[in-house]
């Protein structure tokens, strides 16, 4: 199987009209705004609207909007929604606070200040757009379209990122949500079964459900929560490996408390013990493995005792979970995980997963790992270019790739080391556009520095961010609830005995308000500026719409008849295409020089004194995104930090203690956060959410809550097949009243 990943592939694999408000109006309707928590509830609708798709994070619940007049008062789930039917959470509910946030983005801002101590002055559309597209062009001219970079994030970045690699031409783009979050899960599937997983484990239907690091209830996708109760009311068992009780591991029926770094060891060692003890599925590896034998000799050495030690878990925890997967198998839920970019040996560890599956002969089966087919939609794209690998970061002058298996567009580190050093080019142009890199990249000084050097940055966005601190020029978008936007698809085969498929499309819920514009308006505009005039695809976001949707026989007009959703009968989801296989041996991983057999790679251990620093997710936020969302703040106004109740009487430290961190760098957070002291986290490791801590003195309620994680992340880990990052080999020490607090060896 050739690995040959184009971003098109890679995705596909992965997986009511408002009627224009008058300006006047709307400045009247949000200037009426009263920042109360409470201001929406008990409130009445006189009208709902449909067609509403969540984007308070990205797994695009489908809405309807409650109005009373002009003013949008309620969210809720749309009722004929087959996915997250009406249920959204507390994130989703409260939109209506994030549209009308008076600390939003209201007009184009031009920097007079300093690139992160900014000083703004309000400017007329016309000039900010002059001002983008005229000094994008003369980087461009001076530099070649490689003096461009990109970090983008979200639905509307995804128009403007293709004009900047495809017609722009510049390769120098790179998506947190592939770098530093899910792009090792999906090429490390690619390089194993042809495709990238998504998240498609047929949960409602296991009879066992394996979560290696994955804490949902705390991480909540609406569907796929759902999917995940109804498996554990169908009696499926649940065995968590994390090194802390998350609200997984307090379901499960197994918890592996498992130390930081080793999972791939855990995971060789159950499929070593269920070959040689004659528990995998012969006949499935028999017809849709290749290189089972090469595979089996290269886990060979790896014994429940070998891997009891290196993980510091019990050898027969290691058995009873492997037993429970055999016996059970092939109805098993080998989870591939979401945010895997993890310790820098990620790639192998997200191969031993899909190993493992292969092993169950869980793959296209009941209760195992189960492709959606989604209905076919058409794309938009904009001209292509031909400007050829010269400029690649990824390519060295052999013409090979520096990261064989990287996802779609170029490695952070790269583009960062590039604008750094001015090697092989220089880097002098930056677009920021939904992403915020001060709080999602490893490394923010150097983040800084990289911003600094440039010669122009330009962020969009809804919200001030740390990131758009450091923008010449800010944009302001509309949001989710204010636009049109691509076509979301899916399908459902697991709470009902019918196969269905489903299309829909983001439309508005409320009418834009203030100056704020849509992805395609500012793109274009831009383009124009740029000399790209006549490769634009589409003049307005609903003319891209209609082009997605006619493909598949649909118009907005047509979708709002059928309240937002169009239904229509789906595929067995079970049945294996016929060019189906599993790559338990990898050549072509070989012969780019790394382990061909899945293989595990030890990482760095704490260093005396301090603690592995974890983090995750939280229910109540998308990481930064909605820190400045009034009613998530207070249902969780800062990120607690988690810290072994045995290792905090040590030290002295009491529950509810406010505490800072210094980590190994002798970089300090800037804030502190409470200490919650837990028998549910290992001595050597600390956790806490990500996403706290802002320091944009715009977000009146975000601003300094919590202590900033990334911030603490100092060290630079790069997964050697993907260049993707590794977040988790930082370490810290507690700081209480000025005093830093070394954390006791353990074992
Ligand atoms: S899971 Fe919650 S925040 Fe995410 S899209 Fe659904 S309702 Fe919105």
């Amino acid at each position: 199987m050739a690995f040959n990943l184009t971003r098109r592939k890679f995705l596909q694999s992965a997986s009511l009209a408002a009627v224009a408000l008058p300006l006047s109006k709307a400045i009247a309707s949000e200037t009426s705004v009263k920042r109360s928590a409470l201001e929406a509830v008990g409130s009445f609708a006189d009208e709902t609207v449909v067609g509403g798709v969540c984007e308070m994070c990205f797994w695009r619940c489908q809405l309807v909007g409650k109005k009373r007049g002009d003013r949008l008062v309620k969210l809720e789930g749309n009722p004929k929604s087959i996915d997250n039917g009406t249920s959204i959470c507390a994130r989703g509910n409260a939109g209506v606070q994030l549209l009308y946030d008076p600390d939003r983005l209201k007009y184009p801002l031009k920097n007079v200040g300093e690139r992160g101590d900014p000083k703004w002055k309000r400017i007329s559309w016309e000039e900010a757009l002059d001002e983008c597209g005229a000094k994008l062009k003369e980087i461009k001219d001076k530099y070649g379209p490689q003096g461009l970079s990109m970090f983008p994030h979200g639905s509307t970045a995804k128009y403007p990122m293709h004009f900047m690699e495809r017609t722009v031409g510049t390769h120098n783009v790179s998506e947190a949500s592939f770098f530093q979050c899910r792009g090792i899960r999906d090429t490390a599937y690619i390089a194993t079964i042809g495709k990238a997983p998504g998240e498609f484990v047929d949960m409602p239907n296991a009879k066992v459900i394996l979560l290696l690091g994955g804490h949902f209830g705390e991480n909540v996708h609406v569907s796929h929560i759902k999917r995940y109760i109804k498996g554990l009311q169908n009696g499926a068992k649940l065995i968590v490996v994390d090194p802390r009780y998350s609200a997984s591991a307090a379901k499960s029926d197994v918890w592996v408390q498992i130390k930081p770094g080793t999972d791939t060891a855990f995971l060789l060692a159950i499929m070593n013990y269920l070959i040689s003890n004659d528990k995998y599925d012969k006949d499935f590896i028999e017809e849709y493995g290749d290189g089972f034998e090469e595979f089996k000799k290269g886990i060979a050495d790896w014994s429940l005792e070998k891997a009891a030690k290196e993980c510091d878990i019990p050898a027969a925890q290691i058995k009873e979970v492997a037993e429970l997967l055999a016996s059970n198998a092939p109805n098993v839920s080998i989870h591939p995980g979401r945010h895997v970019s993890w310790y820098g040996n990620d790639f192998q560890r997200q191969r031993s997963l899909a190993c493992l599956t292969g092993v169950l002969g869980a793959f296209y089966v009941k209760g195992g790992w189960v492709p959606a087919k989604n209905p076919k939609v058409g794309k938009v794209s904009w001209a292509k270019h031909d400007h050829g690998d010269e400029h690649n970061l990824n390519m060295n002058e052999e013409e090979e790739m520096l990261y064989p298996f990287t996802p779609p567009g170029t490695s952070t580190e790269l583009i960062r080391d590039a604008a750094l050093t001015g090697k092989p080019y220089p880097i002098k142009g930056c677009v920021i556009w939904g992403q915020n890199p001060i709080q999602t990249i490893p490394g923010q000084q150097k983040m800084k520095d990289v911003l600094k050097q440039m010669d122009f940055v330009m962020c969009v966005d809804v919200m001030p961010t740390d990131a758009t601190m450091w923008a010449d020029i800010l944009l302001p978008e509309v949001s989710y609830l204010e636009r049109y936007d691509y076509i979301k698809t899916g399908t459902q085969w697991d709470f009902a005995d019918k196969q269905q498929q489903y299309i829909s499309a983001r439309m508005p819920l409320a009418a834009p308000m203030f100056e704020r514009k849509d992805q395609v308006f500012i793109t274009n505009e831009i383009a124009k500026r740029m000399g790209y005039e006549k490769d634009i695809p589409v003049q307005t976001v609903e003319e891209m719409v209609e082009k997605n949707l006619k493909v598949a026989g649909l118009s907005l007009a047509q979708l709002k008849k059928e309240d937002g959703i169009h239904i229509q009968d789906g595929k067995d989801p079970y049945t294996m295409p016929e060019d189906f296989e599993v790559l338990f041996y990898n050549e072509d991983i070989e012969d780019a020089g790394f382990p061909g057999v899945p293989t595990y790679i030890g990482v760095e251990q704490p260093p005396k004194g301090f603690a592995r620093l974890l983090y995750g997710r939280v229910p109540v936020h998308t990481f930064n995104r909605t820190q400045n969302n009034v009613w998530l703040n207070k249902a969780m106004p800062d990120n607690p930090v988690w810290l072994n109740d045995e290792t905090a009487a040590q030290i002295g430290l009491k529950d509810g203690d406010i505490v800072g961190f210094v980590n190994q760098d002798g970089i300090e957070s800037r804030t502190t956060t409470t200490l919650k002291t837990t028998p549910g986290i290992r001595k050597d490791s600390v956790y806490m959410a990500h996403g706290y801590g802002s320091a944009n003195p715009l977000m009146s309620v975000g601003i300094n809550a919590g202590v900033d994680d990334q911030s603490l992340i100092s060290k630079i880990t790069i997964d050697p097949e993907t260049g993707a990052h590794g977040m988790r080999n930082n370490f810290v020490k507690l700081i209480k009243d000025g005093k830093t607090l070394d954390i006791p060896a353990t074992a």
